[in-house]
């Protein structure tokens, strides 16, 4: 029998992922309601002339063998996600135009051969990690432990830039524990990859279950109040008038709206509210999606640094008005070398992101200038791309702030020291029984969608087990 009402705020995979595990339990009858016409949040996927195109997101670190993987399997709906490996070929690294054979060529960006040894052993290290080591190591930073490796720029910005691909921050405020951790779960579980559809393709399977099993899923409905009296959740006010009762509310919005907009923070500890108020962002980043009339590469995902001093290109990204001429690292998915079925027959589909450090408050100019910047990168790698653009169309950080907030970061709330374990937000809302936090924000560990889908899971355990 289904006794209990669950309300929840938000479509993305934090909100998606627990409403498919609480629909397929028998006592939770679950209604699920999103502002925008997405499913998916920072995951969703839109379609453009044949082509699918995610609004934010293009590379799962764990597919199947992850968080995300895991909610379907405990749903008995694995076969709802179709993934594609990043293999055959492998992530490759390209060096201002040439291919670089990650680690062994490093000589190719300027490591002396005792910085490659050195390297090569910081590598080891970071894989032979225990989980207790790498709990140690959370308040440790990714740059301050490369340099008892490496005394050398070159080195300790390399492993930046895919810590920033990880978590979109500064590796000196990244944590080394949580870089191992996510290092060796990669590393054992070699499923990188991306889902068949387009990302959008997780959240709208979790959807499914919950329609599947009887729940409800209503896009274009925006939550303007959490309903609170004597200190529990009694329902929601949506943004047309209507109020549904609820014997539990699950607010995948970020949590600083949840507190100070959706339940109003009068009735919260000013320290909590300080805390909240406190909690830093990670970065946005730029991404360019580009369709073309022909494939020009065989190649799946490709790691792009076009600069070796990479230390001065991360200090002047510093200053927020800097605008490059061309990227100095991107991202480059291939998405339809992973998802044939996202470009027509034929096609190609690339994406491009680069990290950027403009506020969201950037106008239109700014990230024209991006653009231009990625563009110009892109022809290093690939020289006759211009010629083979049928349309290109891109997501910047206003864009992602404008559709879901959180000053249009990757992430949220950052994982960066201070702001991990033990110091994240909580999933439990400490003051209104029966309110619960689940997004990116509130999940412990994991990279983007599968920090968020490990919110899904420690929400889960704990709601089930309290019914036991
Ligand atoms: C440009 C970009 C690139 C990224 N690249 C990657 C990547 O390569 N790999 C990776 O794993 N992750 C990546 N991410 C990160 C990943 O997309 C996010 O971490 C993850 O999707 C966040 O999920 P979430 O559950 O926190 O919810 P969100 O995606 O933040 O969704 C929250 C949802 O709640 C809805 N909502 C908010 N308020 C209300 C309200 N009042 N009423 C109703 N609905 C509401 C919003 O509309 C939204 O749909 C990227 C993100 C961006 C922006």
């Amino acid at each position: 029998m289904k006794t209990k009402q669950v309300v929840i705020i938000g479509s993305g995979i934090g909100g998606s992922a627990i409403g498919a595990l609480l629909a397929k339990k028998e006592e939770f009858r679950v209604t699920l309601i999103e502002k925008t016409k997405f499913i998916g949040g920072r995951f969703a996927t839109y379609e453009k002339e044949g082509f699918k195109l995610d609004i934010g997101c293009h590379m799962l670190a764990n597919c199947d063998k992850g968080p995300l993987g895991k909610v379907l399997s405990i749903c008995g709906a694995s076969d709802y996600v179709k993934w594609c490996y990043a293999r055959r070929p492998s992530p490759v690294i390209n060096f201002k135009g040439d291919f670089v054979k990650f680690p062994y060529e490093l000589h190719k960006l300027g490591f002396t051969q005792e910085d490659m040894n050195n390297f090569i052993r910081f590598q080891a290290d970071i894989l032979s990690m225990s989980p207790e080591e790498c709990d140690r190591h959370d308040n440790v930073s990714i740059r301050d432990f490369v340099s008892r490796y490496v005394d050398s720029d070159l080195a300790r910005s390399l492993v930046g830039f895919f810590a920033a691909i990880y978590f979109v921050d500064k590796d000196d405020v990244l944590p080394v524990g949580e870089y191992a951790r996510c290092q060796n779960e990669i590393a054992a579980n070699k499923a990188l990859g991306y889902p068949a559809g387009g990302t959008g393709a997780v959240p709208e399977a979790y959807c499914r279950i919950i329609e599947e099993s009887g729940g409800k899923v209503m896009t274009r409905k925006g939550v303007n109040k959490i309903i609170v009296e004597t200190g529990r959740v009694k329902g929601v006010e949506l943004s047309n008038g209507e109020i549904l009762d609820a014997d539990l509310v699950i607010s995948n919005a970020s949590i600083r709206d949840t507190v100070l907009e959706l339940v109003g923070e009068g009735l919260y500890p000013g320290s909590f509210v300080q805390r909240l108020k406190e909690y830093g962002y990670s970065y946005g980043t730029h991404v360019v999606k580009i369709a073309l009339d022909k494939p020009i590469t065989d190649q799946k995902m490709i790691f792009y640094i076009g600069h070796t001093d990479l230390m001065e290109v991360e200090e002047k990204m510093g200053d927020e008005n800097w605008l490059p001429d061309s990227a100095s690292h991107l991202m480059i998915p291939i998405i339809s070398n992973l998802d044939p079925e996202s470009a027509p027959e034929g096609k190609q589909l690339i994406f491009a992101g680069g990290g950027s450090r403009q506020p969201y408050t950037s106008g239109k100019e700014v990230w024209e200038k991006w653009d231009d910047a990625i563009l110009a990168s892109l022809k290093i790698v690939f020289p006759d791309i211009e010629k083979h653009i049928l349309w290109k169309t891109s997501t910047s950080t206003t864009a992602i702030n404008n559709l879901f907030g959180e000053e249009g970061s990757v992430i949220g709330i950052s994982q960066t020291i201070g702001q991990i374990g033990k110091d994240r937000p909580p999933i439990i809302d400490p003051i209104v029984e029966n309110l619960y936090h689940c997004s990116a924000d509130t999940g412990l560990h994991g990279i983007g969608g599968e920090l968020a889908a490990d919110a899904a899971l420690r929400l889960y355990d704990h709601l089930t087990k309290s019914e036991q």
